[in-house]
């Protein structure tokens, strides 16, 4: 049997008296174990990164960006191997595969710009004869504990940025999924980053708090459920560090009954059930403006909805794979449950789905939830699942409060012909990330991603100059200098070299 291991110091091994399984969700038997690391894995690694950080740091930023240059050229050529990887210890379909890795790569593209972003303030004449400027250094050693969900994009979202400005980076990634990253780094070490700047520490919860206590970790970066986000934010506080924490969501789509219910119909199938609905910027509840355009949007979603083909994570016909393991395919069907009995009107049921040839694998089909309301536990609650639940408003007053009012708030869309409608939506809903006609707002890598409320714990979003912001401090500088000074003569009586000359060497660039 395979184990996935650690990646430290450069090198893959280490071993762990404690293993997790590693399933393949299309087949629901175990392809791999994982090691779950322990303090002492951790302090092997933090004393690499530690003799490697300072060099790094001093490496120009031209010639770090270089690295993430190369390590783009790699992943690209690597792509159909990387997705497949990641297919088969996720179960989402191999163009979902690709696209997380590429949008993890847009992170790096984002990171070959670092010189020009970490450019600091300057004013001349901020006093007589005072100049003040500023300049952002990076924090040291950085860590970043993932989710399964993503196992590309997310790690590369922290540790481009990281890694770009200077930093060593430890990846602590979800134990579900632990190939590819594994596999990211050792691209990164091929495009040449030194050894010890970027590793990979496997483990679970021990791992985490080992993270989280360790004194030489000046900043975790945490992406995963909001219970553990917000536990991961207060203990790395209490120890210190600057922490941002992205938990879970429940995202909604209001349809205003001027919205092109044959695109919002084609929005949701993707938006609400690719990827089996395990992605952070789904959309589970869409909320219909008045009934009668509740009573067409149903009409058009049912026959949407079972034609959606499920099938195993390299059907290149399927709409989505399995679920990634079987607790959460029981978690997902308890949550329907919970509806059902709760009121809400199951118009599809996708429990009980079998895939021939697969009936061991992790498989949900559609469902379909009308009626839904407020007070419901299955709407409070993330169901993480491939389940689209109605909720009727009456008006768009309602439909602003729904997602307003919730504990998450992480993305929301609203669908309208109407400009101003979306104009007032977008400055009022009390939400992170808004779409207008675009279901899932996930914004470019070059804005910020972050939830507001229960979905981020800590005020500094996800990559871009917010990212650039997280991983470094900035210094500033003031400046006066008075001429003629006394002790530092421009040069001997002889004409030989002057005092100031003797003292510095200039350094070459490039
Ligand atoms: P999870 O919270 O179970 O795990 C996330 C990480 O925390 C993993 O690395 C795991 O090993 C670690 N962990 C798990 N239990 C722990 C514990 N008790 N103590 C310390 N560490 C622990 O999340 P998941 O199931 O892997 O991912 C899905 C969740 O992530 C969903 O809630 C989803 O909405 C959320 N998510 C959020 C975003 C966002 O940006 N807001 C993005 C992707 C996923």
């Amino acid at each position: 049997m395979r184990t996935i291991d650690h990646l430290i110091a450069g090198h893959s091994g280490g071993g762990a008296s404690r293993t997790a399984d590693v399933f393949d969700p299309n087949t629901g038997q175990v392809q791999a174990r994982v090691s779950l690391g322990t303090q002492a894995d951790l302090d092997r690694a933090i004393a690499a990164a530690q003799t490697a950080q300072p060099g790094w740091a001093a490496t120009n930023p031209q010639r770090r960006a270089r690295v993430m240059f190369k390590f783009k050229e790699l992943v690209e050529a690597n792509m159909d191997a990387l997705a497949h990887l990641l297919s088969s210890e996720h179960g989402k379909v191999i163009a979902d595969a690709k696209g997380d890795i590429q949008r993890g790569l847009e992170v790096i593209e984002f990171a070959c710009g670092i010189p020009h972003v970490l450019k600091g303030e300057y004013t001349q004449g901020a006093g007589p004869g005072i100049d003040v400027y500023s300049m952002r250094q990076p924090l040291g050693i950085g860590a970043g504990i993932t989710p399964f969900n993503f196992p590309a994009m997310i790690p590369l979202w922290m540790s481009g940025i990281a890694i770009a400005t200077g930093n060593a980076f430890l990846l602590k990634p979800s134990e579900r999924d632990p190939s590819v990253p594994v596999r990211l780094a050792e691209l990164m070490l091929e495009a040449g980053l030194p050894e010890g700047v970027l590793q990979v520490v496997q483990g679970d919860k021990e791992m985490v708090d080992a993270i989280l206590d360790h004194p030489a970790i000046s900043a975790v970066s945490f992406v995963g459920s909001s219970d553990i986000a917000h536990y991961v934010y207060r203990r790395g506080v209490e120890a210190g560090k600057r922490v941002q924490a992205m938990g879970g969501a429940k995202n909604h789509g209001i349809v205003m009954p001027d919205a092109d219910l044959d695109q919002v119909v084609a929005d949701l199938s993707g938006a609400a059930f690719g990827s089996a609905g395990e992605r952070c910027m789904a959309l589970p509840v869409v909320v219909p403006v008045g009934d009668k355009t509740a009573d067409a949007l149903r009409a058009k979603l049912i026959p949407a909805i079972e034609a959606l083909r499920v099938g195993v994570s390299t059907d290149n016909d399927a709409h989505y794979g399995p679920v990634v393991n079987a607790a959460h395919k029981q978690r997902v069907e308890n949550w329907i449950k919970t509806g059902v009995d709760e009121g809400a009107e199951l118009v599809v049921d996708g429990r009980g789905f079998q895939l021939q040839g697969h009936e061991e694998g992790f498989f949900i089909g559609p469902s379909l939830f009308d009626r839904v309301t407020p007070d419901m536990q299955a709407y409070k609650e993330e169901i993480f699942g491939p389940v689209l639940q109605i909720v009727r408003a009456p008006d768009f007053e309602t439909a602003l409060r729904l997602p307003s009012e919730h504990q998450y708030g992480n993305g929301v869309a609203i669908f309208t012909r109407n400009g101003h409608a979306a104009r007032e939506f977008a400055s009022r809903v009390n939400v992170g990330m808004v779409g207008i006609n675009v279901p899932i707002p996930v914004p470019v890598a070059y804005h910020s991603f972050g939830g507001w409320k229960r979905s981020a714990f800590g005020d500094i979003n996800q990559h871009g100059m917010e990212g650039v912001r997280f991983w470094t401090k900035t210094k500033t500088v003031t400046q006066r200098w008075p001429d003629g000074s006394a002790d530092l003569p421009r040069g001997s009586e002889d004409g030989g070299p002057s005092r100031i000359q003797d003292a510095f060497v200039i350094p070459t660039m490039g």
